[in-house]
């Protein structure tokens, strides 16, 4: 039995038994892991009612070789993150950010991840409390680049020209964009521009709501192995 102190992000929480939690963790220096929380559904619980999803803070585990499930014997406190919860569209796309992380974070130690992950949800924090319901699935895309899985966007799939101002369509089995010519256009010239903005990382205006569809759609196809995440068909209907 060894004990380890690491700063961590609560993914997602589960029920166990009348008085515990398993809890699944991103950990700046271990990736992803599960604890139990024994006691945490207890009144006096000595972990406060605080392990709950988008929660930030220093997590003191007992580890065992060779065992996936640790036991958590203390939680320290760095940031709540409760009120993402008083906006649907802000919640929405942090649990999208959370099961990505979950699903696909590699089995070690990534702190690119781990920084895209934070930085996402203290941006929808943020954003939550100030311009009710735009923009954020910027870092969802921020989050799918760190992934590994960035679209092609600035090249034609098929013939590898050079796609400027133009129309062009988003073609997100084929990972990317396909010119006019090589294909039926369906990206208008500024929704292009939208989609290159937001893969970046940066906001972009969505005035016909379609953004959210394209994201769907493109983390199903390349990240979720055709799996249906069970956050996808929220994002693909964002309010
Ligand atoms: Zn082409």
């Amino acid at each position: 039995m060894a004990l380890t102190t690491t700063r961590a992000v609560i993914l997602q929480t589960y029920r166990y038994s009348d008085t515990s939690k398993i809890l699944r963790f991103m950990t700046l220096e271990h990736g992803p892991c599960s604890a139990i929380a024994k006691g945490a559904l207890r009144p006096r619980s000595r972990f406060g009612g605080m392990l709950d999803p988008f929660v930030e803070g220093d997590a003191t585990l007992y580890t065992k070789e060779g065992r996936d499930l640790h036991t958590l014997s203390g939680f320290e406190l760095v940031r709540e993150r409760r009120d993402l919860g008083r906006s649907l569209r802000a919640y929405t796309i942090a649990s999208v950010l959370c099961e990505l992380v979950m699903r696909l974070a590699p089995e070690h130690r990534d702190d690119r991840l781990y920084g895209s992950l934070v930085a996402g949800l203290d941006a929808l924090l943020d954003a939550s409390s100030r311009n009710g319901g735009v923009g954020g699935l910027e870092h969802v895309w921020g989050l799918v680049s760190t992934l590994g899985f960035h679209p092609e966007l600035e090249r034609c799939l098929h013939c590898g020209r050079q796609i400027g101002k133009e129309r062009a369509r988003f073609d997100y089995a084929a990972g990317g964009v396909v010119c006019a010519e090589c294909a039926t256009p369906g990206l208008e010239a500024e929704e292009l521009h939208a989609l290159r903005r937001l893969a970046r990382g940066e906001a972009a205006p969505d005035p016909d709501g379609r953004q959210g569809r394209w994201l769907a759609d493109f983390i199903r196809y390349h990240l979720a192995e055709g799996a249906n995440l069970r956050s996808l068909p929220f994002l693909r209907s964002l309010p």
